[in-house]
């Protein structure tokens, strides 16, 4: 009898502490999945596999990846955020100007992570080491794009891949 109540509360005691660490894995594996465009300036240069290299070095995967010319409504619906600023015009044109190439990151904290790997927005304030940094040639044309935010993350990746495939991965 007492071997019995023993034995129940063992069981509750290692099933305790498996849910505890079970909990605690999961709130430090911050998986994630964010959008990446290699923009015109860069496929024009063949940059893809040297800036892939930024993405591997920092431990994010690239699960998808397809090139291809964007239409002027593709662009300016990507970008629709901007529809307002007085750049939006310039960047649509500049975004249709040539092949890009765009890709899903998969990797821990993946959305920040890879703003960080990407640099600033004016590669003059980029970091060392940063892509834009390295390659990108203007403000405007500056080589990446990045998804911002897990809303918008979700929002790029489904505008160019079936959100479902590419995140089961
Ligand atoms: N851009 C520009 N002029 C500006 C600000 C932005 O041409 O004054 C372009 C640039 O290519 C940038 C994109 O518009 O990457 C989107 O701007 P955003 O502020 O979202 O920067 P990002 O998120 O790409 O760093
Ligand atoms: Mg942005």
């Amino acid at each position: 009898m007492m071997n019995n109540k023993f034995l129940t509360i063992l069981v509750f005691i290692i099933i305790g502490i498996s849910l505890a660490v079970m909990l605690s894995n999961n709130r430090k594996n911050n998986m994630q999945y964010t959008l990446s465009i290699i923009k015109p300036d860069a496929t024009a240069r063949n940059l893809t596999a040297d800036i892939n290299k930024f993405f591997t070095d920092k431990s994010l995967t690239v699960v998808a990846q397809k090139e291809l010319l964007l239409s002027e409504e593709q662009a300016q619906n990507f970008y629709i955020e901007h529809k307002n600023r007085p750049f939006y015009g310039g960047l649509v044109e500049y975004m249709t100007s040539g092949p890009v190439v765009v890709q899903v990151l998969k990797g821990e904290d993946a959305i920040t992570k890879n703003r960080e790997i990407m640099g600033a927005t004016n590669p003059k304030n980029a970091a060392e080491g940063t892509i834009r940094k390295e390659f990108a040639e203007s403000l405007e044309r500056n080589s990446v794009h990045g998804s911002d935010s897990e809303e918008s993350a979700k929002r790029e990746i489904s505008f160019f891949f079936d959100y479902d495939e590419v995140t089961k991965k």
